[in-house]
């Protein structure tokens, strides 16, 4: 194994969160060193990625496309329901992003740690590994999503006590009971951010009869979207088409309405976190008690989120440090310590 470790010194060991929405590398003593939408342009009813002056359009290039695509371009998001809907575009967009942060060290493939969603399944996490070795990876290991988020909030995941993560990412939300690093009960559910953003279309439509746009649609729910009423209440402008007359115009909505509309969404999340208490162990139960819930992922910046958890369940629940970089973090973390953890960890990283 003396190679191996000699190559170690020379390579980089790299933590990419592949998540719905976004997708995060984080390097060794370098933090986070890509930070991309988890978007493929690709020609519409192929799966044929697009090629722009620049390379493939992954990542910004596509996400700049979405929405405004004419008609031969789609945009697709290949993980948007935390399973991968296809295997080419995944690879596509996987060697991409390592070639991206691997550039300057191409001599010697990096180590690479993959969070993916809890709920895939062992075909799919067999692509990943193969696509991940494709691009260039000398070693490529998985780790479930809610682990590297437990790590990356600094929660004692690995110890006899009950930790407990609700990451709410775009298109899933994970929910996940963990102790001496395993994961003792899990819930995984299609119901995070992207259904937020869709939550404040309908109401757009259905109260103005105005059609707006995602991107529009999440800037709203970003600004003056609420789980529960916070401080001042605000009041926005949105521009759209009318439904009727067809012709683009201009309406201001407030964050009442918007929490209105937003109340679904955040039950059905409310509702896979209680869920998920009433599966645990009475012991795990009872540490959480005094652990509380950990809120990770984007969707759990949505304002007075934690407020409405904590309400829910009784229990203590806090954000994460920098949540939508949390998972990101994590993977690089346990790289970092990975001989101390593969003891722990029940996953199989034959190193
Ligand atoms: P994933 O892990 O699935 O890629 P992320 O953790 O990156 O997802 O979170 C992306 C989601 O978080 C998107 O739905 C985005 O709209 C949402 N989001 C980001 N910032 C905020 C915010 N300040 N308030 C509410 N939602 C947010
Ligand atoms: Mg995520």
């Amino acid at each position: 194994m003396a190679w191996n470790r000699f190559a170690r010194l020379f390579s980089i060991d790299m933590g990419m969160d592949l998540g719905t929405c976004n997708t995060l590398v984080a390097v060794r003593g370098q933090g986070i060193v890509l930070n991309e939408p988890s978007v493929v342009a690709v020609k519409k009813g192929t799966n044929q990625v697009l090629q722009t002056g620049n390379g493939l359009a992954v990542g910004w290039v596509a996400k700049e496309m979405l929405g405004k695509t004419p008609g031969t371009i789609s945009a697709v998001r290949p993980l948007k329901d935390g399973v991968i809907s296809d295997f080419e575009i995944t690879e596509a967009m996987l060697k991409y992003f390592i070639t991206k942060v691997t550039g300057k060290y191409r001599w010697i493939g990096p180590r690479v740690v993959i969070s993916i969603p809890s709920g895939i399944t062992a075909v799919e996490k067999r692509a990943v590994i193969d696509s991940a070795d494709l691009a260039g990876a000398n070693r490529t290991f998985l780790l479930e999503e809610p682990i590297a988020a437990a790590i990356g909030a600094g929660l004692p995941f690995a110890e006899p006590t009950a930790s407990m993560i609700v990451d709410i990412g775009g298109g899933t939300t994970e929910v996940a009971i963990m102790s001496l690093g395993d994961i003792a009960t899990c819930e995984s559910v299609r119901v995070a951010g992207d259904d937020m953003d869709e939550a404040v279309i309908a109401h757009m439509k259905r109260t103005y009869n105005l059609m707006i746009g995602e991107q529009t649609a999440e800037r709203i729910k970003i600004e003056i979207g609420s789980a529960a009423p916070v401080g001042e209440e605000k009041q926005m402008e949105v521009r759209g088409r009318d439904m009727i007359s067809g012709l683009p115009r201009k309406t201001v909505i407030t964050s009442e309405e918007i929490r209105e509309a937003l109340q679904e969404p955040v039950n059905a999340i409310i509702d896979t976190v209680t869920q998920t208490l009433e599966r645990a162990e009475p012991e795990l139960a009872a540490d959480l008690v005094e652990n509380g819930i950990c809120l990770a992922g984007g969707g759990a910046l949505l304002r007075g989120l934690p407020a409405v958890l904590q309400k829910a369940t009784g229990l203590n629940a806090v954000l994460a440090e920098d949540p939508l970089t949390c998972v990101a973090r994590g993977t690089a973390m346990f790289l970092e310590n990975i001989e101390t953890w593969k003891e722990v960890l029940e996953s199989d990283l034959d190193l």
